[in-house]
């Protein structure tokens, strides 16, 4: 993005202008901020067509209903998905990963199964598999990752074998901003007849993603991290499979009609995974923010990441005890997660967030990750649209100065998650 463009972009993102004016928010992984097309989206839908979908027949609902599948179709053609029932609103991966652990999980894995899942995942990608396996009496198979920080499909497969059900691995780290090879493991997988789930929470964000080319069976992620509102997500599923799960949550919405004498009749998908009144604001939210990063483009936002990843990396490295986890810079996602050695990450992000910078430090809900890295946890920045070159500067700047605070000398008892 040229000067010109870049400050465009930030025009476009009112806390940015507002209350956030002086930060330096490099905190993008966590969440992104908003942009005014988002914002408007979701208050014209509540100022102008707001009513429950897919229920009554009166004109404004049927607006609403219109809306929401309109939002449905966008996100379908976002992630290249075949058909509109592939993809089911949930309030973000977390739900997403947890709905296909409890259907489809609980149905393929019993006793002395195995699911795969690497050593990088966050845990909403990893409780869900972990409790099932508790629950089910399988074993949980964890892939190693180099010393990049990313997943070898060598390891991946070799991992694979008749006892496995489930794979599930993230595409992008949330605490390295690292790539996995997701399409040749899901290759892998699918020559043992294993279902694959991606978290693509950290990947959306920052790079085009076709669920068809890279032939997922289930893609998950957060509205909130590319642009959206908080409390919507995405499970893409493959039709074939999908269409064999029962429903999660059952209630409003997921019945043809309910008798007391008949078995219940599920309404055929999206809506039999869409139990109770959906986040319809959400979605139209989320689909202006999918629109707004098409309107900036892939090509440009791509290399703008590169930009600020590979530079930060080529500045970081540069100054003394600060050293830079896995290699973010092969191909830039947004993320750069580094140490400096003999402080302790909280005390560097307090410091931080002295010099009005927000950054994220700790273990990023990847304890065991980080544990296997032998870290208490790292600094991580991380990017988006509207991140400046000069943001990337006053962090050079501010490390300069840091010093060791409460956490260094102290012995933490607690830390945050
Ligand atoms: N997976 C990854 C890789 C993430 O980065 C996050 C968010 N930190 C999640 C899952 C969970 O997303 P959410 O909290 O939006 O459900």
């Amino acid at each position: 993005l040229d000067d010109r463009r870049l400050a465009a972009v930030r025009q476009d993102f009112p806390l940015l202008q507002s209350g956030g004016g002086s930060l330096a928010y490099l905190d993008n992984a966590a969440t992104t901020q908003k942009p005014t097309a988002v914002l408007d989206a979701i208050v014209d839908y509540y100022r102008h067509a707001n009513s429950n979908v897919g229920r009554g027949y009166h004109r404004l609902g049927l607006a609403a209903t219109e809306l929401f599948e309109q939002a449905r179709e966008t996100v379908r053609a976002w992630i290249g998905a075949e058909h509109p029932d592939e993809i089911v609103f949930t309030s973000g991966t977390t739900a997403a990963t947890n709905l296909v652990a409890e259907t489809l999980g609980r149905r393929l894995v019993g006793a002395g199964d195995q699911i795969v899942v690497t050593a990088m995942e966050h845990n909403s990608n990893l409780l869900p598999w972990r409790r099932l396996c508790e629950q089910a009496g399988a074993e949980l198979v964890v892939v190693p990752v180099n010393a990049a920080g990313v997943v070898e499909t060598a390891d991946f497969a070799a991992a694979l074998g008749p006892r496995v059900r489930i794979a599930a691995f993230s595409h992008v780290s949330n605490v390295l901003g690292t790539v996995n090879p997701v399409r040749e493991m899901i290759a892998a997988a699918h020559r043992h007849d294993v279902v694959t789930v991606v978290d693509g929470a950290q990947a959306v964000p920052h790079r085009p993603v076709d669920v068809r080319d890279l032939d997922a069976d289930f893609y998950c992620f957060s509205g909130h991290k590319v642009y959206g509102p908080m409390g919507i997500g995405i499970l893409y599923g493959r039709r074939e499979l999908f269409a064999t799960m029962g429903p999660y949550q059952v209630g409003g919405g997921t019945v043809k009609g309910v008798s007391f004498e008949e078995p219940v009749a599920y309404q055929p998908l999206p809506s039999r995974m869409e139990a109770g009144t959906p986040d319809v604001a959400g979605a139209i939210g989320l689909a202006a923010a999918l629109r707004y990063v098409d309107g900036i483009g892939w090509d440009a936002l791509r290399a703008h990441d590169a930009d600020l990843v590979r530079g930060a990396v080529r500045e970081l490295g540069r100054l003394d005890r600060v050293r830079i986890i896995g290699d973010p810079g092969l191909d830039p996602s947004g993320i750069v997660s580094f140490a400096v050695d003999g402080l302790h990450p909280y005390d560097v992000g307090g410091h931080l967030d002295q010099h009005e910078i927000a950054v994220r430090c700790g273990v990023h809900c990847a304890s065991t990750f980080l544990d296997s890295l032998g870290l208490v946890g790292t600094v991580r920045v991380s990017f988006a649209a509207y991140n400046t070159w000069s943001e990337v500067e006053r962090v050079i700047e501010a490390l300069g100065t840091v010093r060791p605070g409460f956490w260094t000398t102290e012995q933490p008892t607690t830390r945050f998650l």
